[in-house]
């Protein structure tokens, strides 16, 4: 028998992979020493593979993200392990996005490590809540509405201090997610900034001092104190930021 191309080319998935009965893996040789687009399609085939093995030893995944996606894929019915002999779109696809998606992210831990990380989560909920007019869930310059609102919803009381005399008026409050935990988000105004403020509780030692960065046209500023955590984010320049949290700190 010989085989065309579109036959070749649904068999060179399962070649490539040594998946094919010994007959039918000859008759594709045979076509792919015949056939220059073939053979070219299974070069391509042979490159994204190595390239993807090169990544995947590159990068370490962490056991638990990996157990996530397998389990994402048994819940999406999606055979990870049932490789069969025929060219199939979907599980390769998805293989593929799996590799990337994982790469990509181990990329990402890679780079970014402690502060650097939860600062770019700091300013991703700053810019979602603003772009998204999802500032506040409770809308109060009432410390005692604001106060109680978020107890009610953490396992940790924030300190919070509406500072409307010192110009830097509290709007209110919202819950967010930081750090890979809940955690509270004050809301305060200045003329017409917006100054998030993430709280949380620390197990870290106090003192360290404040560290201050720029980063993506935002300003934050970054403290521990009596056992939380503060990560101040605003479009307002790095004097006002750094005397909100001076008159903030000086209020509770
Ligand atoms: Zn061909």
């Amino acid at each position: 028998m010989d085989i065309d191309c579109m036959q070749a080319r649904e068999y060179l998935h399962a070649h490539l992979d040594r998946e094919l009965d010994p007959v039918t893996a000859m008759h594709v040789e045979t076509h792919l020493k015949s056939c220059a687009g073939c053979s070219r399609a299974y070069a391509d085939q042979v490159a994204l593979r190595n390239s993807l093995k090169q990544q995947a030893a590159y990068y370490t995944v962490p056991a638990s993200l990996a157990a996530r996606i397998r389990a994402d894929m048994v819940e999406a019915k999606l055979p990870a392990s049932d490789r069969r002999p025929r060219w199939q779109w979907f599980p390769l696809a998805a293989a593929v996005a799996a590799t990337v998606v994982i790469s990509w992210m181990a990329a990402v831990q890679l780079e970014s490590s402690g502060d650097d990380r939860i600062g770019e989560q700091v300013i991703a909920g700053h810019a979602r809540s603003v772009l998204t007019d999802h500032l506040v869930q409770v809308a109060s310059s009432d410390q005692h509405t604001v106060k109680p609102w978020l107890s009610s919803k953490l396992d940790f009381s924030p300190p919070a201090a509406d500072l409307t005399s010192q110009g830097f008026p509290l709007a209110g409050a919202r819950l967010d997610y930081v750090n890979s935990r809940p955690v509270a988000a004050l809301v305060y105004r200045h003329r017409e900034h917006v100054i998030n403020l993430f709280i949380w509780p620390t197990e870290k030692a106090a003192a360290q001092g404040t560290t201050a960065a720029s980063k993506q046209g935002y300003n934050l500023l970054h403290w521990d104190n009596g056992g939380m955590t503060f990560w101040a984010i605003s479009d307002l320049n790095p004097a006002d930021i750094k005397t909100f949290a001076d008159t903030y700190a000086s209020a509770k």
